[in-house]
């Protein structure tokens, strides 16, 4: 079962990976962007894990507040699409306190329905869907053939790392990049890129609260 301990550790492993990576995440959106990914992620996941101490108690509205964080902090297409992301996982999580597998999967299924409504993108345009969808397809798979929790989102999380490394052959066609046209063949998404890294957070939070 997933708690607040779990979702309060998913965003700090995320935080740090996007730290870590920040000079990654700005020199991808440097090629086909502008530059301001990794300083995006870093000054909207850091704000949201400054707010996990005064949080609420319950997982939901603790990823609501994260959510409203990452739409009022960051200005690029990443803070509302991220903050979407969120938000919808809350929705469908309500006020439960104990997350169960399928609870998880179909909260994420409901954060990629919200960032698809904020921008439209489709499999293939080149963005953080391309690592989201095949993330939530591999999660869903995994539990249908009766895998654990944390074994499913291990399969997820490989799954949005060939879904980042499959950006590189695409031709943007959403965001910034998509004004290079064919110059962006060659270069991988960076919101595909911090994508992968939520997901592998997740994978390793729910590894990490379950087997301490
Ligand atoms: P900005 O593009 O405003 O500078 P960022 O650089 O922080 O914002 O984020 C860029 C990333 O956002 C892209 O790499 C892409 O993955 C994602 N993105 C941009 N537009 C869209 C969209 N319409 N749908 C989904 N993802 C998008
Ligand atoms: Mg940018």
């Amino acid at each position: 079962m997933i708690t607040t301990d779990t979702i309060a550790t998913w965003l700090r492993l995320f935080t740090s990976d996007v730290v870590a990576n920040v000079d990654e995440l700005t020199q991808l959106d440097a090629a086909i962007g502008d530059a301001d990914h990794g300083s995006n992620m870093e000054r909207g996941m850091t704000a949201v894990v400054d707010g996990l101490a005064d949080g609420p108690a319950q997982p939901g509205p603790l990823l609501k507040k994260a959510g409203m964080t990452l739409v009022s902090k960051v200005g690029g297409a990443s803070g509302p699409l991220y903050g979407t992301l969120m938000l919808r996982m809350a929705g469908t999580i309500g006020d439960t306190t104990e997350i169960d597998a399928p609870m998880l999967a179909a909260a994420l299924r409901a954060g990629l329905a919200g960032v698809v409504e904020r921008g439209h993108a489709q499999s293939g345009d080149k963005t953080m869907f391309d690592a989201l969808n095949p993330a939530c397809d591999a999660l869903d798979a995994a539990l249908a053939d009766g895998a654990d929790l944390a074994k499913a989102l291990r399969a997820a999380a490989d799954a949005a790392a060939a879904g980042r490394d499959s950006t590189v052959d695409m031709v943007a066609r959403k965001g910034r990049a998509s004004y290079l046209g064919e110059r962006s063949v060659g270069h991988q998404d960076p919101g595909a890129t911090s994508t992968a890294m939520l997901i592998d957070a997740l994978a390793r939070a729910v590894n990490e609260v379950q087997q301490p």
